[in-house]
């Protein structure tokens, strides 16, 4: 037992609209008899993965793997636009799950080397999304960390854009170090309004509890910065992939309300399970006795069943323990 009474979610968490649209597609394709398969994981999250999978939902590395007249899902991230041609070459039912967020930025990109631009992106090199950009733009200079901004070359006419989730702060900081790289610089801020909302949620849960649990993949980017604000703010943050990761109360040492958020690829349903899991190892006798009605409580203030994993109906992906 312990000192938690309270734990809270943070607003517009969960998976962002492009992940829940894939998923709800795959569902849709699936439902309809259609033998279907996403091309990579729809999100990386092996609990939703299992779900799908147990829906009929496959996933497949390339489209070698998948059967002509199946039904191919493209996910949120998006794909060059050769492995789309090559799918309906090889006659496969194409269902397009790209974002509309990544589809404007695929837009952008072409619109700009059209124009004679030197493209430079912001993100990680080899995110999916990255990749996709990179087929509108084969030439465009990739950068994430500030230790490689060195070697984006000065030209005259360049432009900038981001990967969806990079942080806004860094793709501003880019853009003021690019001001003196070139003579004209066009910039396309591509960050994504759910990254924003997320990271303001975040910040304001924060500034609220006494600790933060930041729940995502360990190597997300997003995360990381999600646990990166909280310090900022001053609210101590630990970050854990799930519920699974909480086994020792001392880390909530006299925490009475702690909040929870997660990064894109966690499903709203995990937020739950983690403040269920909160309050029964750290709550006081109370909190405990009641954690899954508090959880449920938790859940329900923080999103609405539209908000959750999948729009569509019966169970949810990731069922709500
Ligand atoms: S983070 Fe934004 S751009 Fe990326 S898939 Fe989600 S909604 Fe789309």
């Amino acid at each position: 037992m312990g000192n938690v009474r309270e734990v809270r979610i943070a607003r517009r968490t969960g998976f962002c609209y492009g992940v829940r649209e894939a998923i709800d597609k795959a569902k849709a394709a699936a439902a309809a008899g259609k033998r279907t398969h996403t091309l990579g994981q729809v999100v990386h999250n092996e609990g939703v993965i299992a779900a799908l999978q147990a829906q009929g939902i496959e996933t497949v590395d390339s489209l070698a793997e998948v059967r002509e007249g199946a039904a191919v899902v493209i996910r949120a991230h998006g794909v060059r636009p050769d492995v789309l041609r090559l799918a309906e070459e090889r006659g496969l039912d194409v269902i397009d799950g790209t974002c509309t967020w990544v589809t404007q930025e695929q837009h952008e990109i072409t619109r700009l080397v059209e124009d004679g631009y030197v493209i430079v992106l912001l993100g990680t090199p080899r995110h999916p999304e990255v990749v996709g950009l990179l087929g509108f733009a084969p030439d465009a200079i990739v950068v994430d960390e500030e230790e490689g901004w060195e070697r984006i070359p000065r030209r005259k006419k360049m432009a900038l854009l981001s990967q969806s989730t990079q942080p806004p702060w860094k793709f501003e900081k880019l853009a003021a170090f690019m001001v003196g790289r070139c003579h004209e610089l066009k910039i396309v801020n591509t960050v994504c309004p759910v990254t924003i909302h997320r990271q303001q949620d975040t910040v304001e849960a924060a500034r609220e509890v006494d600790l933060m649990l930041v729940v995502g993949g360990r190597s997300s980017a997003n995360t990381k910065e999600l646990t990166r604000l909280c310090g900022i703010v001053g609210t101590r943050a630990v970050q854990i992939e799930s519920e699974e990761d909480l086994t020792d109360a001392s880390v909530f040492g006299d925490a009475a309300v702690v909040g929870v958020t997660g990064g894109t690829s966690t499903p709203i349903e995990d937020l739950r399970s983690v403040a269920e899991r909160v309050l029964r190892l750290a709550g006081t006798p109370a909190a405990a006795a009641r954690a899954a009605e508090m959880a449920n409580a938790a859940l329900a203030a923080a999103a609405t069943p539209a908000g959750r994993t999948t729009s569509l109906p019966g169970p949810q992906v990731a069922v709500a323990r």
